[in-house]
């Protein structure tokens, strides 16, 4: 059965991400343990989709460019060695910053130089360690997502990344949220190259990091849906004022809801949102899909049946654009693939 009009496989290269699979971390004050984010999420997906039929593709290195296109390369620097020099100073097995700079006392606003509070300055939350391998996985979801990004631009009209660490809460120069890098920014940044990009962002959380990589940029729209953040994490973005600035005034929009939306309200308000990518007009459209609007995840608030996931699916495909899918959050684990599979029969046309 031929997924698209060429010869583009399916793809669903598997990362090196077992390398980041930290023991636990601080949520609310509390030692989350075993963490929302782990290993066997991305696990279960795959084995799902394998059962379903779906071909997996291997990731192909994406090099430097890419990840420079979106990332601070002191951010960059930062993942790749600030792990070993952690250690050296007699930091512990897990990384989590304890000392967080504000404008509001750092008044130097300064990095410090010393690799225990360095990570401050880069993590905005304590629910993001770092353990010895974080960085080649979340190097190696970049890659995957370069790789899927490509296969669009080479005309597939739908693949998707299957990639963690998450990312849309990833910004030019800081990490939180679970997410390291931002492999769906880098993917659109690099699509744009060929367009306009609009970014429909489905997970349950504002994905305060793409915003922000997109905040000026004209040539990629960011729309989220997203629980209301004084609700819900990340708190303190993605409300509807917020539209971007300078030449990217206009092409960020929030629609933020209430918990416990459920189906109904939620499809109504991304029919709101799918005319706004319409009329944005890209040439490709990339989703961050984030399984934790589903109604059984642990984190989410926002309670979509599984019907209503592939609702979503079809409202998606039904703007009618070379699609690029990128998974972000999504935590009821045993369900995941299920849940991911349902998404992507409502995308797929075939
Ligand atoms: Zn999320």
């Amino acid at each position: 059965m031929p997924f698209t009009a060429t010869p583009a496989p399916r793809l669903l290269p598997k990362p090196p991400h077992r390398r980041h699979d930290p023991p636990y971390d601080l949520d609310a004050g509390q030692r989350r343990a075993p963490r929302h984010e782990r290993a066997e999420r991305l696990d279960r997906i795959e084995q799902h989709l394998h059962g379903l039929g779906w071909s997996i593709t291997d990731a192909v290195p994406s090099g430097d460019a890419p990840l420079a296109a979106v990332h601070d390369p002191d951010l960059i620097r930062f993942l790749r060695d600030g792990y070993d020099a952690w250690r050296r100073a007699g930091g512990g097995e897990v990384m989590i910053p304890d000392t967080h700079p504000s404008p509001r006392w750092a008044r130097g606003g300064r990095r410090s130089r010393s690799p225990i509070a360095e990570l401050g300055w880069w993590c905005f939350d304590t629910a993001t360690p770092l353990v010895e391998g974080s960085y080649a996985a979340a190097r190696a979801a970049v890659d995957v997502a370069v790789t899927a990004a490509d296969a669009v631009a080479a005309g597939a009209s739908l693949a998707y990344a299957l990639v963690r660490p998450p990312g849309h809460h990833a910004g030019p120069d800081y990490l939180g949220g679970f997410c390291l890098f931002n492999p769906a920014a880098v993917a659109a940044r690099r699509l744009s190259e060929g367009g306009r990009v609009a970014i429909l962002d489905v997970d349950v959380h504002h994905g305060n990091g793409t915003q922000d990589v997109f905040w000026r940029d004209p040539q990629v729209a960011y729309v989220s849906l997203h629980v209301d953040p004084d609700h819900q994490f990340p708190f303190y973005s993605g409300f509807p004022d917020e539209a971007g600035e300078g030449p990217g005034r206009g092409t960020t929009h929030n629609l933020p809801l209430t918990p416990g939306s459920g189906d109904d309200a939620y499809l109504a308000a991304l029919e709101q949102a799918a005319e706004v990518v319409d009329a944005f007009d890209p040439t490709v459209l990339v989703v961050s899909a984030g399984l934790d609007l589903a109604a059984d995840d642990p984190v989410g608030q926002l309670d979509i049946s599984d019907d209503g996931l592939e609702a979503v699916g079809r409202t998606i495909a039904a703007l009618d654009r070379p699609t690029l899918v990128v998974q972000e959050g999504g935590y009821a684990v045993e369900r995941l693939g299920e849940q991911v599979a349902r998404l992507l029969d409502g995308v797929r046309t075939d």
